[in-house]
């Protein structure tokens, strides 16, 4: 039995000062404050020294990071999760883009082969499919000779058993509906991306079973007040949840502090779409088969683009992407943190094992300081990073 006291916890949905964990096996099995939690004698205890304790970080889209790109390399997942706990990610969706169906399959076969021996880092929960049924008109960083019509037959085994918890695609490209609808009756979530779905288009879409949207603004048609197009269909649809980027770059942090006040905490998913480049110095990188230059900007952010301009992800990580979230709304840190925890395991059906701390959950724990900078992270129990002191 491990004992966490000595913290502040937020759960995300409340917050319990003085707070007790305990933790047996890799789960909490019992979460209060210290007046109503008695810590068995034998307990091995972590005392929090009154930081903050949250539950850990789940990204659901990373390209890459340690100049490792997942779609060039699928083989590179379980080597690029051993670094993420520094910035507080316990869990992630390692995310192919548009490439030859191939990709897929050697990702699908990296996870079903598991981690190498001794293997410890962020945990991940299955592919995020970024293509390739986009719309050529918003193909973004993809390369468009791998953009493929919408085929039931490309999806066969595009399963949560086998792997695939999330696919983007273009829902009014011809024939796209009923792959939704295949996807989500086998429980995998799909969201509208790299699309030009207008607003009816994207009713459909929502209808057919699409219950997210892919770095709301970026690689869409505008909003327009006569025409909302798929950004407005996605704001306004409370069924839907929306991911965004709040790097500075993808979108100006106004839209990010609209985007806020459409959605609120439970249906806005902040994403980092991280490259090959975080944690790396600026320089040449890949994404999938296409060079990315990546630059530092005049505020001294990494910016990575093609050599055509074009965005092509980013390079930031979850804890700044929690900071900038807070900066660009005044939204408190609780809300900030269910857009990284609570709600995207919700969205994947998940939010009882994690994503928040509650009795039963992994005990996958980030402690913070009140600057919300990582100090400690732990996967189900385990210490999986600390911080080293300066
Ligand atoms: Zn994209």
């Amino acid at each position: 039995m491990l004992c966490i006291q000595r913290a502040t916890l937020l759960t995300p949905d409340e917050q319990i000062d003085d707070g007790v964990l305990l933790i047996d096996r890799g789960r909490i099995v019992a979460i209060g404050d210290a007046a109503h939690i008695g810590v068995p004698a034998d307990a091995e205890i972590i005392d929090a020294g009154g930081l903050i304790v949250a539950p850990g970080f789940i990204d659901l889209q990373l390209n890459g990071a340690f100049g490792e790109d997942f779609t060039w390399a699928p083989e590179s997942i379980w080597r690029v999760a051993e670094g993420l706990p520094r910035w507080g990610v316990t869990s992630f969706l390692p995310t192919i883009i548009t490439s030859p169906l191939q990709k897929v399959a050697q990702a699908q076969e990296t996870l079903e082969a598991g981690p190498p021996s001794g293997w410890r880092g962020s945990i991940p929960l299955g592919l995020h499919c970024e293509g390739p049924f986009l719309n050529p008109q918003k193909k973004g960083a993809h390369n468009p000779a791998y953009l493929r019509a919408p085929a039931l037959e490309d999806v066969a085994a595009w399963r949560p058993e086998q792997h695939v918890r999330l696919v983007t695609l273009a829902p009014e490209l011809e024939g796209a509906l009923e792959l939704v609808q295949t996807l989500a009756q086998r429980g995998v979530v799909v969201s509208a991306g790299h699309s030009m779905a207008n607003y009816e288009q994207a009713r459909a879409a929502f209808a057919a079973g699409v219950r997210y949207g892919t770095h709301l603004f970026n690689a869409m048609p505008p909003l327009e007040h006569r025409e909302p197009g798929l950004p407005g269909a996605l704001l306004h649809a409370t069924e839907v949840t929306v991911g965004v980027i709040p790097d500075g770059i993808h979108v100006h942090p106004a839209i990010v502090a609209l985007a806020w006040a459409a959605k609120g905490p439970s249906r806005l998913s902040v994403v980092t779409d991280a490259m090959a480049a975080l944690g790396m110095p600026p320089g040449r990188y890949q994404i999938a088969d296409h060079e990315v230059f990546v630059t530092e900007d005049a505020r001294g952010v990494n910016v990575a683009r093609l050599a055509s301009g074009t965005l092509a992800g980013s390079v930031l990580s979850m804890d700044e992407a929690l900071r900038r979230l807070i900066l660009y709304t005044g939204c408190t840190l609780g809300q900030a943190l269910a857009t990284i925890t609570s709600t995207p395991a919700d969205l994947l059906g998940i939010g009882r094992e994690r994503g928040r701390l509650r009795a039963g959950a992994w005990a996958d724990l980030v402690f913070l300081t009140p600057t919300i900078e990582v100090v400690r992270t732990m996967i189900a129990g385990v210490t999986c990073y600390v911080r080293e002191e300066s």
